[in-house]
C-alpha cells in the first residue's frame, strides 16, 4: 500500500507557542498598562478630590478669616468708648467722617464699601465707598437692617460682633455688625438700645483674588449658585444666592497631563519594542516552525519512504512466497547467501542446508557450466536464463529455469541473484508432447515421424551402415472387425498387434504404426531372405492367433511387403514405397503371405492402380451392366432360375468379363459398392419376371470380409420389395477359409432373411463335403471343370455322381454348371442331377434378350434352347 503525505500540514507548535506567548505577554502588558493607568487615574482622582477638598477648605478658611478679620476690625471700632460717645447718640459726623475715624479711609485703605451706624429707628450714618451719604441701610442691603440690629444687640456678649452675608447693591458682601459700646467698665444692660455699627465688605473679585492668593487659591470669586457646576467646590454665602468658588488646581489632571505624554510615548515605544520583539520572536518561531515543519516533512517523507519500503518488502515477501519461483543469492565465490522460503517448499530441503554451499553443488546444467555462465553475466550486466537440473530432497530429478543478475557494488560484481522457476512439469509436458508427436497414441508405437527420423539416421551412412529390411504389414480382415464390432474392438486388435509385433522383434529393430491397420517393422542388420522368411513366418503365425475381445476370438491375418536397403537403396521414402508395392503384390498373391519388392512390380502395380481408378470412375458413371444366364431343370427345358453376371462396358476396352476386374475389386474393397449395385440392379430387373423364376446373385468372399453382407442384402430387399424367397446367393467355398465361424454366422443370418444359399464352384476349393453339413446351404453348383470332363470317360463322372449323391442325400439342390453339350446334359440327366446351366442351354445374355427368352420358353420350352438371340457373353 502506498503511503501518502497528509493533505493538511501539521500545526507548527513553535509558532503557536510563540504566538501564545506573544498574546500572554501582550495581555500582561495591556493589563500592566491598564493597572498603571487606573492607578494613575486613581491617584489623579485622589489628588483631584483632595484638591477639591482643599479648595473648599481654603475657600471657607479664607472667608472665615475675612470674617474674623472683619469682626476684629469692627470690634476695634464698635467696642471703643470714643466711638460710643460720638456715635451712640446723634452721630458726630465730624468725628466720624471729617476726622477720618470712620470716614473715607475705611474704604480707601480698609476696603469697606459701606460703613453704617443704625439704631432702632433709622440709619444714622452712612458712608458708601468712602463717601458719606444720606441713605437708608435697608435700601442698599438685602438683609433687613432691623434684623441685623436685633441680632447684634441680642448677643449675650455685646462685644462680640455678628457677621452675615447679604447682597449689597446687588452683590454679595460680608456684613459685620457690632453694637457700639464703650470699652470701659460701665454696665452693658443700659446699652441694649445702643446704635449698631455695620461694616459692609463687598466681596469684589479683586478682594477675593487677594484673599484667595493668601491661601493659595486661584481666582477666588463669587458666582451665582445656579451657574456653578455641581462638581465645583463652593462655599455658599447663605441666602445671597452666591457661593464662593476658586479655580481648582486639579493636580491629578495636571499629573495626568504631565505624565500622559511621556508615559504615552514610553508606552508607544514599549509597544513598538514589544511588537518588534514579538515579530522577531514570531519570525524566529516561524523559522523554527519551518525548520520543524521541514523536519516533520522530512520525517513524514522518511516515514512514507519507510512505509513504501515496508510495503515493497511485504510485496516482495508475498511475491516471493506466492510465486512458484524461489529466489537465490550468491556471493562473489558463488556461495549461497540467501534462499527464499519457496526454496524449501519446492525442493524439500531446509534453506539452512544449502546456505553457504556452492551453487554449482545444487544446480547443474548439461549445456554450459553454471559458474562460467554466471561469470559471463558480469560482462554483459544483463539478466539471462539457463535451464538447470537438480535432485530434490526425495531424490527426484527436477528442472528449473535459472535467471540471474550480477549484484554490483561500486561497479564491481559482488555476487549474483536471481530466481529459479520450477519447470519440471513444463519439461515433462514438453517431453510428453515430443513423445506424442513421435508416437502413435493408441498403440504407443513410434509413428511416421519417428520412423522417418529413425530411417534418416540409420541410412545416413548408406552402404557403410548396417543393412536394413523394411517390412510393411497390412492386416487382413481388420476392416470388417472394426465395422461390425465397432472401434473398441478395432482398437483392441491394433493394440494386441502392436504387442505381438514388438514381441517378435529385437531391441535394435523398430516397430511403427503408419495409421489404420498399416504397420512397419524395420529389421536392423538383417537382410538375407532366409532370415527374413523365418521372421515373416513367425510374424504371420503370431498374428494369426485369434485376438480376444470381450471373450470373442477375432481372426486377423497379415500381408507383408518387404524392401531391403542394400538392394533397393538408401532413400527412406523410396524404401517405404517399395515395401508398399511389395505389400500390394502380396495381397494379390493371396493373403497371409509376404513378398519381396521386385523392380517389375512397379509397372504391374501401376497398371492395377490405373484399373482401380477406372473402376471407381465406372461405378460412378454406370459402366457396369448385368447379363443373365438361365438355369434349367435337368431336362434342359424349364427355367427355374437366372444368374446375374456382371460385365464392364469399358469405354476403350469394350465389354470386360468379371474375371478381369472382380479380383482387383476384391483386393481394393471396390467389391462392396459393386456388389451392392449388382444386387440392386438384379432385383429391380427380376421384379418384371415371373414369380416362379428365381434370381441368383454371386457374392464374393471378400464382401463377407469387408462389409456387412446381411445388412446390404436386407436393405436391397426392402428397397426393391423383391421377395427374399426368390433370391438365391451364390458363394464360393473360399468364404469359409478365412473366417469359418464368421462365415457361418453370416450365412445363418442371411438364411434368416429368407434367401436361398448356393455353394458355387463346388470342388475347386479346399472344402470337404463334411463342411456342407455345418453350413445352411440349399444347393451346390458343381464346378464346370468336372462337367467338362464327364463325357471324356475319366473318373470325373464318378466324382460328379458322388457329389450328386451326397448333395441329394443332404437335401441339397445339385446344379451342374458349364454344360456345353447335349451329351453332358444327358449324362447329368442319367446321373439325376437336379439342375443344369451352361452354354448349351443359354449363354449369359442381356436383360432384354433374357426377357425374350423367358417369354419364348413359356410359350414353347423346347425351342428356347435353340434360340440364340441378343448379346451374349
Ligand atoms: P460363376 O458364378 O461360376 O459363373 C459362371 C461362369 O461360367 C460365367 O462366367 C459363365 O459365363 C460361365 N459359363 C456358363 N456356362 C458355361 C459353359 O457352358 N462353358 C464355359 N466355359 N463357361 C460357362 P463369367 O460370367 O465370366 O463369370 C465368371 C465368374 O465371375 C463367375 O463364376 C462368378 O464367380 C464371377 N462373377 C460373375 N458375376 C459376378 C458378380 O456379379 N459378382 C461376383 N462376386 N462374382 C461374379
Ligand atoms: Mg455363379
Ligand atoms: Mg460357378
Amino acid at each position: 500500500m502506498a503511503v501518502t503525505a497528509s493533505a493538511h500540514p501539521l500545526p507548527s507548535p513553535q509558532r503557536a507557542v510563540t504566538r501564545r506567548l506573544a498574546i500572554a505577554v501582550g495581555a500582561l502588558f495591556v493589563a500592566g498598562v491598564i493597572a498603571a493607568v487606573s492607578a494613575l487615574l486613581g491617584i489623579a482622582n485622589q489628588l483631584d478630590e483632595k484638591d477639591v477638598e482643599q479648595n473648599r477648605f481654603y475657600s471657607a478658611r479664607a472667608l472665615e478669616n475675612r470674617i474674623t478679620t472683619s469682626k476684629n476690625y469692627i470690634t476695634s471700632y464698635a467696642y471703643w468708648t470714643t466711638a460710643y460717645e460720638h456715635l451712640s447718640g446723634p452721630v458726630d459726623t465730624d468725628w466720624a467722617y471729617a476726622e477720618q475715624n470712620m470716614g473715607k479711609t475705611m474704604f480707601t485703605s480698609d476696603g469697606y464699601d459701606g460703613v453704617f451706624v443704625i439704631d432702632r429707628n433709622r440709619t444714622k450714618y452712612s458712608v458708601i465707598r468712602g463717601q458719606m451719604v444720606e441713605t437708608d441701610l435697608a435700601e442698599v442691603l438685602q438683609v433687613p437692617a432691623a434684623e441685623l440690629l436685633e441680632q447684634a444687640l441680642s448677643q449675650p456678649d455685646l462685644t462680640k460682633p455678628i457677621a452675615t452675608y447679604s447682597l449689597f447693591e446687588g452683590w454679595p458682601a460680608l456684613i459685620t455688625a457690632a453694637p457700639i459700646i464703650p470699652n470701659d467698665e460701665r454696665p452693658l444692660d443700659e446699652l441694649k438700645n445702643t446704635s449698631v455699627l455695620i461694616f459692609v465688605d463687598k466681596l469684589t473679585p479683586t478682594k477675593l483674588r487677594k484673599i484667595g492668593s493668601g491661601y493659595g487659591l486661584t481666582n477666588l470669586t463669587l458666582a451665582p449658585d445656579d451657574s456653578i457646576q455641581s462638581t465645583q467646590p463652593r462655599v455658599p454665602l447663605d441666602s445671597t444666592g452666591y457661593s464662593l468658588i476658586a479655580d481648582l488646581q486639579r493636580p491629578g489632571q495636571q499629573l495626568l497631563w504631565s505624565l500622559i505624554p511621556p508615559l504615552g510615548a514610553t508606552l508607544i515605544v514599549l509597544m513598538l519594542l514589544t511588537a518588534y520583539f514579538f515579530r522577531h520572536a514570531l519570525r524566529s518561531s516561524q523559522y523554527v516552525d519551518n525548520s520543524i515543519e521541514a523536519m516533520q516533512a522530512s520525517n513524514l517523507a522518511l516515514e512514507s519512504a519507510n512505509h513504501a519500503l515496508e510495503a515493497s518488502e511485504e510485496r516482495f515477501r508475498a511475491v516471493a512466497e506466492a510465486a512458484s519461483d524461489w529466489i537465490w543469492e550468491v556471493d562473489r565465490d558463488l556461495l549461497l547467501t540467501y534462499l527464499s522460503a519457496r526454496f524449501s517448499e519446492v525442493t524439500g530441503y531446509p534453506q539452512t542446508l544449502w546456505l553457504g554451499q556452492h551453487i554449482g553443488e545444487l544446480l547443474t546444467c548439461d549445456t554450459t557450466p553454471l559458474e562460467l555462465w554466471l561469470r559471463k553475466l558480469s560482462e554483459e550486466t544483463s539478466s539471462s536464463d539457463l535451464r538447470c537440473t537438480y535432485r530434490d530432497h526425495s531424490g527426484q530429478p527436477r528442472h528449473c529455469r535459472l535467471s540471474a543478475r550480477p549484484i554490483l557494488h561500486q561497479h564491481n560484481v559482488v555476487g549474483y541473484r536471481g530466481t529459479a522457476s520450477d519447470i519440471t512439469d513444463e519439461v515433462a509436458a514438453h517431453a510428453q508432447i515430443q513423445h506424442l508427436s513421435m508416437h502413435d497414441a493408441l498403440t504407443g508405437l513410434p509413428n511416421r515421424n519417428k520412423l522417418a527420423r529413425y530411417l534418416d539416421e540409420a541410412l545416413l551412412l548408406k552402404e557403410h551402415a548396417p543393412p536394413l529390411s523394411l517390412l510393411m504389414i497390412d492386416l487382413d480382415n481388420f476392416k470388417p472387425i472394426n465395422d461390425s464390432l465397432g472401434h473398441p474392438a478395432g482398437d483392441a486388435v491394433l493394440q494386441e498387434v502392436a504387442v505381438r509385433l514388438r514381441e517378435c522383434t529385437r531391441e535394435d529393430d523398430i516397430v511403427a504404426r503408419l495409421g489404420g491397420d498399416e504397420f512397419i517393422v524395420v529389421l536392423n542388420g538383417m537382410d538375407t531372405h532366409h532370415e527374413i522368411d523365418k521372421f515373416c513366418t513367425r510374424l504371420i503365425g503370431s498374428l494369426h492367433q485369434p485376438v480376444l475381445f470381450e471373450e470373442h476370438p477375432l481372426h486377423i491375418g497379415a500381408s507383408i511387403g518387404i524392401a531391403l536397403s542394400r538392394r533397393h537403396g538408401y532413400v527412406p521414402s523410396d524404401l517405404i514405397r517399395y515395401a508398399d508395392i511389395a505389400l500390394y503384390q502380396a495381397k494379390s498373391d493371396g493373403k497371409n503371405t509376404w513378398c519381396y519388392f521386385e523392380a517389375h512390380m512397379s509397372d504391374q502395380i501401376q497398371t492395377r492402380r490405373q484399373m482401380e481408378d477406372d473402376m471407381r470412375h465406372a461405378l460412378k458413371h454406370n459402366e457396369f451392366i448385368l447379363h443373365y444366364q438361365p438355369r434349367y431343370k435337368v431336362d434342359g427345358k424349364q427355367i427355374v432360375s437366372v444368374e446375374a453376371l456382371v460385365r464392364w462396358q469399358h469405354p476403350t476396352k469394350g465389354l470386360l468379363g468379371p474375371d478381369v476386374f472382380i479380383p482387383l475389386a476384391e483386393q481394393t474393397d471396390l467389391i462392396v459398392p459393386l456388389g451392392r449395385w449388382v444386387l440392386r440392379e438384379a432385383c429391380e430387373t427380376a421384379l418384371a419376371w415371373p414369380e416362379d423364376v428365381l434370381l441368383s446373385v454371386n457374392l464374393s468372399p471378400a464382401q463377407f470380409a469387408v462389409s456387412d453382407v446381411v445388412e446390404d442384402v436386407r436393405e436391397v430387399l426392402v428397397a426393391t420389395r423383391f421377395p427374399a424367397s426368390r433370391l438365391e446367393l451364390e458363394i464360393t467355398e473360399n468364404v469359409m477359409l478365412n473366417d469359418t465361424d464368421g462365415a457361418l454366422t453370416t450365412m445363418n443370418a442371411l438364411k434368416e432373411l429368407g434367401v436361398r444359399l448356393n455353394m458355387d464352384d463346388f470342388g475347386t476349393g479346399y472344402s470337404s463335403l463334411g463342411y456342407l453339413r455345418a453350413y445352411p446351404f440349399d444347393g451346390i453348383k458343381i464346378d464346370k471343370r468336372f462337367i467338362a470332363s464327364i463325357s471324356s470317360g475319366t473318373n470325373d463322372r464318378a466324382v460328379v455322381q458322388a457329389i450328386i449323391g451326397l448333395g441329394k442325400a443332404m437335401g441339397l439342390t445339385v446344379t451342374a454348371e458349364g454344360v456345353e453339350t447335349e451329351e453332358q446334359l444327358d449324362i447329368l440327366g442319367v446321373d439325376q442331377c437336379n439342375e443344369v446351366q451352361g452354354y448349351f442351354m443359354s449363354r449369359p445374355i442381356d436383360k432384354a434378350a433374357f426377357a425374350e427368352l423367358l417369354q419364348a420358353s413359356r410359350l414353347s420350352p423346347v425351342s428356347s434352347i435353340a434360340t440364340r438371340k441378343g448379346r451374349v457373353t
